[in-house]
C-alpha cells in the first residue's frame, strides 16, 4: 500500500477517465425539468454501472419524489477511518443553443478544456472522486469510502433531509469530502470554509382577471406591476443595503483577520468588470469591498420579472398579472425561515392595499462556516500543497451547496470542500468548460488527500 503506487495508477488510467467523463457529460441530466427525470436516472444508473463494476462498490439506489440518491461503499478495515464522497450528478438547462459554440450534451474538447453542460459543476469533480477511490483502493488503501451523489443539488436539494434521516446509519462518517467548491484562479489551489445559504421567493400580483384597454379603465383600474414596483422597491436602500427591518440581525460580523485572508483572493477590479461585462460600476455595501459583498454578506437579487405586455410597438393595456422572482443569499446565522417571515411582514407593510398577491417560499438552505482548525481541513491543505507546490488558498464562496449543512444537521458529519472548476468556466451559463490539466491535478490531490486522512485517522 503506496501513494506512489496509487498515483501511478492514476496517471496510467487517464484516458479510461477520459472517457467515462465524456460518457458521463452525454446524458442530460437537467434536475430542474420534469421531461429529463428519465434522463436523470439514466445518469444514476450510468454512475452505479460505474461504481459497481469498476471500482466493486456496494451500490444502492435510494428514491426520492423527485430524483434518486446514489450510495455506494467501499468497504476498509474496521478500525479504519471513514470518508463520505459527495458528488451531485445534475445540472443546470443549457440555455439557448444559439449561445453555445458545440452541443451542450456532445463534449468537445479545444484548447485543453471540454466543453459540455455540467463538465465544471460537477461532472468532472465526481469522475475525480471516482479515479481517486479507484487508484486508492487499487494501490490496497483500506480506508472506509462511501459516495453521497444526489440528482436535485441544483433545485435546491428538496429530498435530501428526508433521505439523510432515514438513512443516517448509511452515511455514518468522519468526515464528508466535497469537491463542488471549486477554486480562485489557475494554480490557485482552494480549500473553501464558507458558503452563503439561499431563500428563494416568487411574487405574484394580481390586477383586474384579464388585461383591459388603458383608455377605458386606467386611472382607476388597480395596476399590478405599479403595485410590484412600489413594494419592490423599498427592499433596498440608495446605497444597496437591504432595508427589510432585521434583516442583518443575525450576521456574524467579519473580523479583521478575515478580512485578510480574504483579501488575496483575486477578484476583478471594477475597471477589469466594466471591460469585461460592460457594466457602469459595482454596487452594495460601500463599507465591504465588492469581493466580501459577493462572499460574506448576505443578498436580495431579483432573477425575473414578468408581467403585461413587452412585444413590439405599444399596446396599452392595464395588465392582469405581475410575476417576480428573488431571493437572498445568506452569511452565518441567518436562518432562511427567519428571512422568510421578515421579508413576508415587510411586503404586508408596502404592497398597495389595492391589489391582491401571494409570495410563495421556493426552497431554503443554510449558510456554513467551517472551522479553520477542523483536522480534516488541514489534511486538505496538505494535500492541495503537495499536489501544486505551493499553499492553497482558504476562501468564502458566495454561492450555496445545501447538502453541507445537511449533513451537518441531519447525520452529524462535517464537511470539507474544495473543487477544480475554475472561476471563467461558466458553470450555469452557455460554453461550460473543465480545464483538464486541472482537473488531473485534482484527482491527484483527491487520491493524496484519502491516503492522508487514512494515515492521520489511523486507530483513532
Ligand atoms: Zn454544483
Amino acid at each position: 500500500m503506496s501513494l506512489d503506487t496509487a498515483l501511478l495508477y492514476l496517471r496510467k488510467n487517464q484516458p479510461r477517465y477520459r472517457r467515462w467523463l465524456e460518457d458521463f457529460l452525454r446524458i442530460p441530466s437537467i434536475s430542474t425539468d420534469p421531461a429529463y427525470k428519465g434522463e436523470v436516472r439514466r445518469a444514476a444508473e450510468w454512475l452505479a454501472r460505474r461504481l459497481n463494476y469498476d471500482l466493486h462498490a456496494h451500490v444502492q439506489l435510494w428514491d426520492t419524489p423527485r430524483h434518486p440518491v446514489l450510495f455506494a461503499h467501499l468497504p476498509g478495515e474496521i478500525t479504519a477511518p471513514t470518508v463520505l464522497l459527495y458528488g451531485h450528478y445534475d445540472v443546470q438547462p443549457p440555455g439557448r443553443s444559439q449561445d453555445w459554440h458545440s452541443m451542450p450534451f456532445e463534449p468537445v474538447i479545444r484548447d485543453d478544456r471540454i466543453y459540455a453542460r455540467g463538465a465544471a459543476d460537477m461532472k468532472a469533480q465526481i469522475i475525480a472522486l471516482m479515479a481517486a477511490a479507484d487508484a486508492a483502493r487499487a494501490a490496497g488503501l483500506p480506508l472506509n469510502i462511501k459516495f453521497l451523489l444526489e440528482g436535485e443539488e441544483e433545485i435546491g436539494s428538496p429530498s435530501l433531509p428526508q433521505v439523510l434521516r432515514e438513512r443516517r446509519s448509511h452515511l455514518e462518517a468522519d468526515v464528508c469530502l466535497n469537491p463542488d467548491a471549486g477554486m480562485a484562479g489557475e494554480d490557485l489551489p482552494s480549500v473553501t470554509y464558507g458558503l452563503r445559504g439561499l431563500a428563494a421567493f416568487e411574487l405574484r400580483v394580481y390586477g383586474p382577471q384579464e388585461e383591459l384597454h388603458s383608455g377605458m379603465y386606467g386611472g382607476a383600474m388597480p395596476n399590478p406591476i405599479q403595485a410590484a414596483i412600489q413594494a419592490l422597491s423599498r427592499l433596498h436602500d440608495a446605497q444597496g443595503r437591504i432595508a427589510v427591518p432585521g434583516f442583518y440581525d443575525d450576521v456574524v460580523p467579519l473580523t479583521e483577520e478575515e478580512r485578510k485572508i480574504l483579501a488575496q483572493i483575486p477578484f476583478p477590479t471594477e475597471e477589469e468588470a466594466r471591460e469585461k461585462w460592460g457594466i457602469v460600476a459595482y454596487t452594495g455595501e460601500p463599507e465591504y469591498t465588492p469581493l466580501e459583498r459577493t462572499v460574506a454578506r448576505p443578498t436580495l437579487e431579483f432573477h425575473g420579472f414578468l408581467g403585461g405586455y413587452v412585444g413590439a410597438g405599444s399596446k396599452t393595456i392595464v395588465p392582469s398579472s405581475a410575476t417576480v422572482k428573488f431571493s437572498c443569499r445568506l452569511v452565518p446565522n441567518q436562518e432562511p425561515d427567519t428571512i422568510h417571515e421578515r421579508i413576508r411582514a415587510y411586503l404586508e407593510a408596502h404592497m398597495p392595499a389595492w391589489v391582491k398577491w401571494e409570495l410563495e417560499y421556493l426552497v431554503g438552505a443554510w449558510p456554513v462556516l467551517i472551522p479553520l482548525d477542523l483536522p480534516p481541513v488541514q489534511t486538505l491543505k496538505q494535500a492541495l500543497a503537495d499536489t501544486w507546490q505551493k499553499e492553497p488558498l482558504l476562501v468564502r464562496n458566495g454561492g450555496t451547496i445545501p447538502a453541507v449543512a445537511f449533513l451537518q444537521q441531519h447525520v452529524g458529519v462535517p464537511s470539507v470542500l474544495t473543487g477544480f472548476a475554475l472561476p471563467d468556466c461558466n458553470m450555469h451559463g452557455p460554453n461550460e468548460h473543465q480545464h483538464l490539466p486541472t482537473w488531473e491535478k485534482g484527482m491527484e490531490a483527491l487520491t493524496r488527500f484519502l491516503f492522508y486522512f487514512f494515515e492521520r485517522g489511523k486507530g483513532v
